[in-house]
């Protein structure tokens, strides 16, 4: 059987990697009284397409959408932040006006072509800051993703900021970048002449050298932001320089989504190739109103899951645990009283690979061995008739009979051996 194109299945060894990125959130988050959240990976398709944005990369291309058995169309949700919207608009988070700061781990889909650090079914790690308007909220959530980062020692990436303005100001000026890149339409790659189209300002960002060399001379976003934006820019940017965190402003960050405004901000690891964004965010204020919910001005990022863990990969080395010691019966009569055996070393929080053949003692010791186990018990019919166990230790080559009582001690002894 074929594995799906773009999915992967998550191994032991790799689960390490993903146990120590969901423990550095949940610690990182929970210091900063997020709360973790989730969501249903299945939305109705109207939640994705109001908010992401119909002319957007992902509701145009890239959504997993169907129709279900009761004609609803439904859709395996490409990112986190609009259902954590909706959630917060259908559990009626804000009438208690508690502490409205989530988090989230989980899968999203999206029809892309899969290469390294892009696949179709993808992890994000997010978070959502949800019910302030203020800069100091931007450099909150900065602020956490940079500690998540620095608590997987993972350095040398950049932080890019920038304001895409209020949506009103990237209107006005979206009409003056049309009317420049319109003269220069054939010059533009295939991707940037269909957003001339459908969403110009995507042009920005894109990575055509060409299309890069005509947007030199381009009329600048910056000079159509209004006194607010460039206000909650400027304040946000002495937060960080207060931080001592890192930045640098690019203009031609605009991404991906409808629903962002005033600030936007993407991190960076070069020496990921192509697909070099770990982390993407911004502001959202309107996105909440629009589904139908109470003002609520917002801010978040999510990271990629499986971009960190080819970072982490490089320099980090879990090391697998095994468990301590081998089990070998013989006989029905040594397994069915093997149970409370088990009782003894689950108390004890001794970890065991019972063998579950029907192979002989000398079998099992050979696997036992192979595994690299160096203590195992033996329980045959010699056992069972004198309430005994025999301890067996395959480094010393050496085995002592102990009874039931005495097994925990003996066991420990020999762990704790160097
Ligand atoms: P990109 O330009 O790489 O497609 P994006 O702008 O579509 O990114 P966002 O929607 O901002 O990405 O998602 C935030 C982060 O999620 C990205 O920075 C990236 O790390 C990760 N991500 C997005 N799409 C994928 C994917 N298909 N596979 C793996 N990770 C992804
Ligand atoms: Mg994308």
């Amino acid at each position: 059987m074929q594995i799906l194109r773009g999915t992967k299945d998550i191994l032991a060894d790799e689960i390490l990697l993903w146990r120590y990125i969901y423990n550095t959130a949940l610690k990182v988050c929970s210091l900063y009284n997020y709360h973790e959240i989730q969501t249903p990976i299945l939305e109705l398709t109207s939640l994705f397409t109001r908010s992401i944005g119909n002319d957007t990369d992902i509701v145009n291309k890239e959504m997993y959408s169907f129709i279900d058995q009761g004609q609803r169309n439904i859709t395996l949700r490409p990112e986190g932040t609009a259902s954590v919207a909706r959630s917060f608009i259908t559990n009626k988070l804000y009438i208690n006006n508690s502490s409205n700061k989530f988090w989230y781990l989980g899968p999203m889909f999206r029809y892309e072509r899969p290469q390294s650090g892009r696949q179709r079914q993808f992890h994000q790690l997010g978070i959502e800051c949800l019910g302030s308007a203020e800069p100091i909220a931007d450099a909150e959530v900065i602020r956490i993703a940079t500690k998540i980062l620095y608590e997987l020692d993972i350095k040398n990436y950049k932080l890019e900021i920038n304001s895409i303005g209020s949506l009103e100001e990237r209107q006005k000026y979206q009409v003056e970048l049309l009317i420049y890149l319109k003269k220069y339409k054939h010059d533009l790659d295939k991707d940037s002449q269909k957003r001339l189209h459908n969403n110009p300002l995507r042009i920005l960002d894109s990575k055509h050298i060409k299309t890069q060399e005509i947007l030199q001379k381009a009329p600048s976003l910056k000079m159509y932001l209004g006194k607010e934006s460039k206000e909650h820019f400027n304040r946000l940017c002495n937060y960080l320089d207060a931080m001592d965190i890192k930045y640098s402003i690019n203009e031609q960050l605009v991404r991906g989504l409808d629903y962002y405004n005033y600030t936007a901000f993407e991190i960076k690891y070069n020496e990921l190739g192509s697909q070099d964004t770990i982390c993407g965010g911004g502001r959202y204020d309107c996105l909440i109103k629009s589904l139908g919910g109470p003002n609520t001005a917002s801010v978040g990022w999510a990271m990629g899951i499986e971009r960190l863990l080819l970072i982490l990969k490089n320099h980090f080395q879990p090391t697998r645990i095994k468990p301590e010691i081998y089990i070998a019966t013989k006989g029905m009569q040594a397994k069915l009283n093997i149970w409370p055996i088990l009782s003894l070393l689950e108390e004890a929080n001794i970890s065991f690979e019972l063998d579950l053949q029907n192979n002989s003692f000398q079998k099992q010791l050979k696997r036992a061995s192979k595994l690299g186990f160096s203590i195992c018990l033996l329980i045959g019919d010699d056992e069972i008739d004198n309430n005994s166990i025999t301890v067996k230790s395959l480094k010393e080559h050496k085995q002592k009979i102990v009874s039931t009582g005495g097994l925990i001690q003996e066991v420990q002894k020999l762990i704790n051996k160097p």
